[in-house]
C-alpha cells in the first residue's frame, strides 16, 4: 500500500499526459505558453500503463488523467484501452479543458473512461477568451453535450473564479449547470500559476462563493461523513437532490484526508501538489528497475508526504513546476 507517516493511504492517482495546452488560462499560464518537456523526457505509452499497472498492484483504485490538456495526448483512447484491462479495474476519469471532447468522447467511453470532469470558467463568450485567451467556448460546450450523450456522467464542471473577471458568474453557473445536470464545482485559486502571480487578495475564497450563491439558492450541507477523501465540500442545492461542491483548498484545506499522489508526463512521482521533491521513476524504469523496484520507490516517495500544503506558512514556497507541468 502506498502509506504515508502520517496513515493516510493513496488510493488515487493523477497522471498527467503532456504538459502542453491548447489555452493559456491566466491563472494557470502566461500568454506566450511555457518551454513545453522535450518529447525524449515523456513517458511512453508502455511506460505510462507499467507504471499505473505498479501503483495499482499497490492499492491505487482511482486513476485521473490530466496535464496540460489531456486531449492533446495522441495515444490517450488506448491508454485508457489499456489501463482500463488491469486487475482490478481501476475507475477512470480525465480533467479536460473539453475541447476536442466532442470528437473523442464515444471512443473514450468504448474505452472503458467512466466519467469526465470539465473546467469551465464562464459561460459568456468575451470573458471566456478574457480568462483563456482563446475564443473557444462553443468547442467547450459542444465537448460536454458530448460527454453527456457518451455516457460519461455525472459529468462535472469545474471553475475557478477570478475577482473582478467572473465572480459575478457564481450563480449563473450553477444555475446552467443544474439545467443540464452538470455537477458543478468552485476551486478557489492557488498558488501554482507559472507567472507566480497569485495573490491572497485576488482570490475568491470559498466564503464568498458559498455568500454569492446564497443569494440565489438555499444551501444546506452535506454531512462530512459522506465526503470521505473528496476535495469538494457539497450542499444540497435548494433542498436537492442537486448539489453543489465548493474545494476550498486554500481556506478549507483537506490535507489530512488526501488520498492522492500524482505522476507527471515526465514520469517523477509527487506526493504532493505543492510537493518540493519528485522520485524519478522514468530514470529508474529506464536503467532497468523491475516492477517491485519501481513499486518500492513509489513507497519510499509516500514516506516524505507532510502533513499540509503549508501555504500559510511563513516558510512557504510555490513547488518550481507549475499545475499545468504537475497534473492539476
Ligand atoms: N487542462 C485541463 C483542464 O483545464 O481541465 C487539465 C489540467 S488543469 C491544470 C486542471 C484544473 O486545474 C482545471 O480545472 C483548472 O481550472 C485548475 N487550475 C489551473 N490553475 C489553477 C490554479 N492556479 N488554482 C486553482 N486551480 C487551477
Ligand atoms: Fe490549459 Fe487547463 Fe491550464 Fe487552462 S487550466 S491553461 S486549460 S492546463
Amino acid at each position: 500500500m502506498l502509506v504515508d507517516t502520517f496513515g493516510r493511504v493513496a488510493t488515487d492517482l493523477r497522471v498527467s499526459l503532456t504538459d502542453k495546452c491548447n489555452l493559456r488560462c491566466t491563472y494557470c499560464m502566461p500568454a506566450e505558453g511555457l518551454e513545453w518537456l522535450p518529447a525524449p523526457e515523456l513517458l511512453s505509452d508502455d511506460e505510462i500503463v507499467r507504471l499505473v499497472s505498479v501503483a495499482v498492484g499497490l492499492g491505487v483504485t482511482q486513476v485521473r488523467f490530466t496535464g496540460g490538456e489531456p486531449l492533446l495526448r495522441r495515444g490517450f483512447v488506448g491508454i485508457v484501452e489499456r489501463v482500463g484491462a488491469l486487475l482490478p479495474r481501476p475507475r477512470m476519469s480525465v480533467t479536460t479543458n473539453g475541447i476536442g471532447l466532442a470528437r473523442i468522447a464515444s471512443a473514450l467511453a468504448d474505452a472503458g473512461l467512466d466519467r469526465v470532469n470539465v473546467s469551465l470558467d464562464t459561460l459568456d463568450r468575451d470573458r471566456f477568451q478574457q480568462i483563456a485567451r482563446r475564443d473557444r467556448l462553443d468547442d467547450v460546450l459542444a465537448g460536454l453535450a458530448a460527454a453527456e450523450a457518451a455516457g460519461l456522467t455525472p459529468v462535472k464542471v469545474n471553475a475557478v473564479l477570478t475577482r473582478g473577471v467572473n465572480d459575478v458568474e457564481a450563480v449563473p453557473l450553477l444555475r446552467w449547470a443544474l439545467e443540464h445536470g452538470f455537477k458543478m464545482r468552485f476551486i478557489e485559486q492557488m498558488p501554482l500559476d507559472a507567472q507566480h502571480g497569485w495573490t491572497r487578495d485576488q482570490m475568491v475564497t470559498a466564503e464568498e462563493i458559498l455568500a454569492r450563491l446564497g443569494e440565489a439558492f438555499v444551501l444546506c450541507p452535506v454531512p462530512d461523513a459522506e465526503r470521505g477523501s473528496a476535495p469538494a465540500e457539497e450542499w444540497l442545492v435548494d433542498g436537492g437532490p442537486a448539489r453543489v461542491g465548493v474545494i476550498g483548498s486554500v481556506t478549507r484545506p483537506f490535507c489530512g484526508a488526501c488520498d492522492r499522489v500524482r505522476l507527471t508526463a515526465d514520469g517523477q512521482l509527487r506526493n504532493c501538489l505543492f510537493a518540493r521533491e519528485e522520485s524519478d521513476l522514468r530514470a529508474a524504469m529506464r536503467a532497468g528497475a523491475s516492477d517491485e523496484e519501481l513499486g518500492d520507490r513509489m513507497k519510499l516517495a509516500m514516506l516524505a508526504k507532510r502533513a499540509g500544503h503549508g501555504i500559510d506558512d511563513p516558510s512557504f514556497l510555490q513547488p518550481d513546476r507549475p499545475m499545468s507541468a504537475i497534473g492539476g
